[in-house]
């Protein structure tokens, strides 16, 4: 039928995928542009051996498995089914849930991410990527759920917020206004961003129109304060809250779902640079070069090795997803352009040591009161206790 390995994947053929507390690691190699070919021919650097497998031709030639390898055959709806249904599948039952896009400038990240968001969601667009369609499945989740347990009296609240981190600032997409936020962390709320905007939504249009707001004013603050989105890495999350009774006993549950566009990882050229420039040069390698190092010590097998996850704003941020309450899935981005091999490898290799992460999520439920929150208190002192040994 013309379609090549991957392109042609079964998820039920492996029945491996998802069911583990690894991180999952997807590498999606995009199509040669047309520059590219014009200038290099169809030489590539990658070669795809399986759904699971993908050769660097480089020297010497080196081979690396993964839980998916998705060519360009593999459509931003097919990507989604593999991928971001499970993940609002988790969130649903109560997972937090987290999907980055790592991978060099013009590898795709954010086209696997958002994809084309201004003609309108899925139905009319097949270019829209994965952020959007969560929308459309969630909500359509949501409403089933309330069909099938409707004497439960359930209810679902959803929020979502958008951030920007530059240059190690913090910086709230749905309120330009509002720059240089602080991170903070109590039992209560964990580690969140102060007085960062929450919008309430109820359809996958609300949602949608947050986005597009949110990246509106990327592009703007890009253009009038000089914010490359290259060098920034921006967070969407759904905060998605239920509560039902059954029996007279009230049960809440709820999940955030973190979507991660990272800043480009190819190797930043700090020569030349002063002043803003220099600052902003080592401040954006900080966030990245923090996330391999808390991978790096993640997957080290030395035990009582410090994980610097407070060393960035990003790894701050994000570090239930790194090794902590989430199931998280990376999506490293490559080009298969010969002029890109060896920034292809960096990817290939970073991607590789992601995957021996082990994260331990836990259902965010809460049957009679305060079980989770003791539940959530014993993980807190766990971690702290981690950090003291
Ligand atoms: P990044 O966000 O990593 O800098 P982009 O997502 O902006 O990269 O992608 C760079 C260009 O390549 C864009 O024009 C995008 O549309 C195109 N592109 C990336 N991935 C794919 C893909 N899988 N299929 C088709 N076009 C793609
Ligand atoms: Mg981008």
């Amino acid at each position: 039928d013309g379609s090549s390995q991957s392109g042609g994947f079964d998820l039920n053929e492996d029945p491996s995928f998802w069911k583990e507390n690894n991180i999952q690691v997807i590498i999606r190699i995009r199509p040669l542009n047309s520059g590219e070919i014009s200038q290099q021919g169809n030489n590539v650097c990658v070669r795809q051996d399986s759904c699971q497998s993908v050769t660097w031709i480089g020297h010497p030639e080196s081979r690396f498995t993964f839980d998916l390898v998705a060519d360009e055959q593999v459509t931003q709806e097919k990507l989604f089914k593999v991928a971001g249904v499970p993940m609002v599948d988790n969130c649903m039952a109560g997972y937090n849930s987290c999907i980055f896009a790592y991978g060099q400038t013009g590898s795709g990240k954010t086209h696997t991410m958002l994809g084309d968001i201004e003609n309108g969601t899925r139905r009319h667009n097949t270019n829209c990527g994965m952020t959007p369609r969560v929308f459309e499945y969630l909500f359509h989740r949501i409403q089933k759920e309330k069909e099938i347990r409707n004497g439960e009296k359930l209810q679902f609240t959803c929020k979502c917020s958008f951030l920007e981190i530059y240059n190690e600032q913090i910086f709230d997409l749905l309120d330009p206004t509002s720059t240089n936020l602080q991170i903070r962390e109590d039992l209560k709320k964990g580690v969140h961003v102060e007085n960062l905007t929450e919008v309430t939504v109820s359809s996958a249009r609300d949602s949608m129109q947050q986005l597009i707001q949110g990246a509106a004013n990327r592009k703007v603050a890009a253009t009038n304060m000089n914010r490359a989105s290259s060098r920034s890495h921006s967070i969407f999350t759904c905060i998605i809250e239920s509560k039902w009774e059954i029996q007279g006993i009230i049960h809440r549950r709820f999940a955030r779902l973190n979507l991660v566009d990272l800043a480009g990882s190819e190797r930043q050229k700090s020569s030349g640079a002063e002043g803003e420039r220099l600052k902003e040069a080592t401040n954006i390698n900080k966030s990245l070069s923090t996330l391999g190092l808390v991978i790096m010590n993640l997957v080290s097998n030395k035990k009582s090795v410090h994980v610097p996850y407070r060393d960035s704003k990003l790894t701050f941020l994000l570090q239930d997803s790194l090794g902590g309450n989430s199931k998280t899935l990376m999506i490293a981005n490559i080009s298969p352009s010969y002029c890109c091999a060896l920034e292809t490898l960096s990817t290939l290799k970073f991607a590789q040591r992601a995957k021996y992460i082990k994260n331990n999520a836990i259902i965010n439920e809460d049957a009679s009161g305060d079980v989770l929150s003791m539940r959530l208190q014993i993980q807190q002192l766990k971690k702290e206790l981690r950090h003291l040994r």
